[in-house]
């Protein structure tokens, strides 16, 4: 295991009021970092303050988005323990991210360590108002200096974290989602599965329009075909239909969400048939307008379960459930948020104390 250095900031800033975080806004006093050479292989994990890394204009993660990213939250119960969820879930998928865009692997260990360590000496930090939590962005950049197109030979990893509240100030109402026909975010051997940021470099534009007519997220379909179902915005999303749950398979253009695979677990668990088969747009549309479309709901760490009120595809818009939330989606939310923040017992060994 990685043997990792904390030098700790003397100063500490003034925490920020817990009941106005929103999300991604503030930093904590203290970062991890790490650095990667050909030679030594990954080596000087350590924790300093919180600080602006210099790098050269050249740093290939500037020209070719050699880049890499986690996302994942630190917890407070309500007996004052810091907790995780599945964390090395999230350092398996930056594994694969890794394999796939040719950056050297994090031994899984290692990334649980550097995140356990780093929320460990961050501990203050981790709020304890209702739905707040301390979200932790994990990352790794390719920093040669070099023009020409290539896996760098040296890179940084990175840890900072963030106290955050919920992430939709509306709470947890439904959302209008925006079926994009025009743009793709995924394609068939493409880059769809991994968690690197030239993925949300592609999606902006079709966020950008989908906000300036009302809706607050975008649905994508499939790239080839541009008719089955895939992801919402940084979301996995289910559809339940006539009893039965459907979402995306995850083989290769979706992203493989550590919610989206704890929803399944859960539903399975309960009772549900939940099918990871292709499901197309016209299918939902028609089960909508046939009062079939029970649920809609998206999942990801940042938003834990987000239920979606009303779909537009083309001219059709289908209303989901009056434009509340349905039963199974809060079962889901109560559940998965019960045993991330400990109110539940830890049924199905999900989570990590941190010391
Ligand atoms: C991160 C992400 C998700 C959600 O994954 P979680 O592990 O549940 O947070 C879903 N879709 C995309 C495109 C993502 O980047």
């Amino acid at each position: 295991m990685i043997d990792i250095k904390i030098t700790p900031s003397k100063d500490k800033k003034k925490k920020p009021d817990e009941n106005n975080l929103s999300f991604g806004k503030y930093y904590t006093d203290n970062m991890f970092i790490m650095d990667y050479t050909e030679t030594i292989g990954w080596h000087d994990a350590r924790i300093v303050p919180y600080q602006p890394i210099s790098l050269d204009p050249a740093a290939m993660v500037f020209h070719y988005a050699q880049e890499s990213f986690e996302g994942l939250k630190a917890y407070r119960t309500a007996n004052n323990e810091i907790q995780l969820f599945r964390p090395e879930k999230n350092a398996l998928r930056m594994k694969s991210t890794h394999n796939r865009i040719c950056i050297p692997e994090i031994e899984v260990d290692d990334f649980v360590h550097a995140v356990k360590t780093l929320v460990s000496v961050e501990k203050d930090w981790v709020p304890s108002a209702e739905g707040t939590s301390l979200y932790i962005r994990p990352f790794t950049i390719a920093t040669e200096a070099h023009l020409g197109v290539k896996p760098s030979n040296t890179y940084m990893f990175i840890i900072i974290t963030s106290p955050v509240g919920a992430y939709y100030e509306e709470g947890i109402n439904p959302v209008k989602i925006y079926v994009e026909e025009e743009y793709v975010r995924a394609n068939p051997g493409g880059t769809g599965f991994i968690k690197c940021g030239g993925n949300y470099a592609a999606s902006l534009a079709s966020q950008v329009k989908a906000h300036e007519i009302g809706y607050s997220q975008v649905l994508w379909l499939d790239g080839v075909e541009r008719k089955y179902v895939e992801e919402v915005g940084s979301m996995n999303v289910f559809f339940k239909i006539d009893g039965i749950v459907y979402t995306a398979p995850t083989c290769g253009t979706v992203l493989p969400g550590v919610t989206r695979m704890s929803c399944i677990e859960l539903m399975e668990k309960w009772g549900f048939t939940v099918s990871e088969k292709r499901i197309s747009i016209d299918d939902i549309m028609n089960a909508a307008e046939n009062g079939k479309l029970e649920e809609v709901f998206g999942t990801g760490t940042a938003a834990v379960i987000s239920p979606v009120g009303e779909l537009r595809y083309k001219d059709k818009v289908a209303k989901i459930n009056n434009f509340k939330i349905g039963e199974l989606t809060q079962r889901l939310y109560d559940t998965l948020t019960g045993i991330q923040w400990g109110k539940l017992p830890d049924d199905m060994n999900w989570i990590t104390k941190v010391d």
